[in-house]
């Protein structure tokens, strides 16, 4: 079960960043059966919008193997890519991603639409539902959480809603 594995280090990531108030998200990257990238989600921290798990896992890969050409390297990610993720994976030429929860709001791989049907050249591999209970769970606590610290006001998801 080496997929379960790898998106356990991921879960691992996204725990990480819930334990810092962000929302939680966490990525690998593998290549040739060893984790080169490591992410997680630091929206809040940063107050970046591209800080996203995904991001900061193939910078991390790119600066491992001194190329921005990811062929070959398998990304696991907790939660859906979105469109700027996805894109990124695209561009990096990636064999192949594995996500755990489906993302309704911001999901560019089904969720609401999928970039890796379209026509582009490079051709990577998709697959979700990878521990998805584990994943969407890391998310609903999270969202829990944050709606019981608001005692009843109006949270907003802010892009990640796991689906009920
Ligand atoms: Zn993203």
């Amino acid at each position: 079960m080496e997929h379960a594995e790898y998106m356990r280090e991921a879960l691992r990531l996204a725990a990480e960043a819930a334990d810092a108030g962000e929302v939680p998200v966490g990525c690998v990257i593998v290549r040739d059966g060893a984790i080169i990238g490591r992410g997680r989600n630091r929206r809040e921290a940063r107050q970046r919008t591209d800080a996203h798990a995904e991001l900061e896992a193939i910078a991390q890969a790119n600066a491992a193997l001194g190329t921005w050409r990811l062929d070959g390297c398998d990304l696991y990610v907790t939660l859906e890519p979105c469109p700027m993720c996805a894109g990124a994976i695209l561009n990096g030429r990636l064999r192949s991603v594995r996500y755990g929860a489906r993302d309704r709001v911001m999901g560019a791989c089904g969720g609401v639409m999928n970039l890796f049907m379209e026509n582009f050249p490079n051709k990577t591999a998709l697959q979700g539902g990878i521990m998805e209970e584990e994943c969407g769970a890391a998310l609903s606590a999270f969202f829990d959480a944050l709606r019981g610290a608001a005692q009843g006001d109006t949270v907003t998801d802010e892009g990640a809603a796991p689906e009920k």
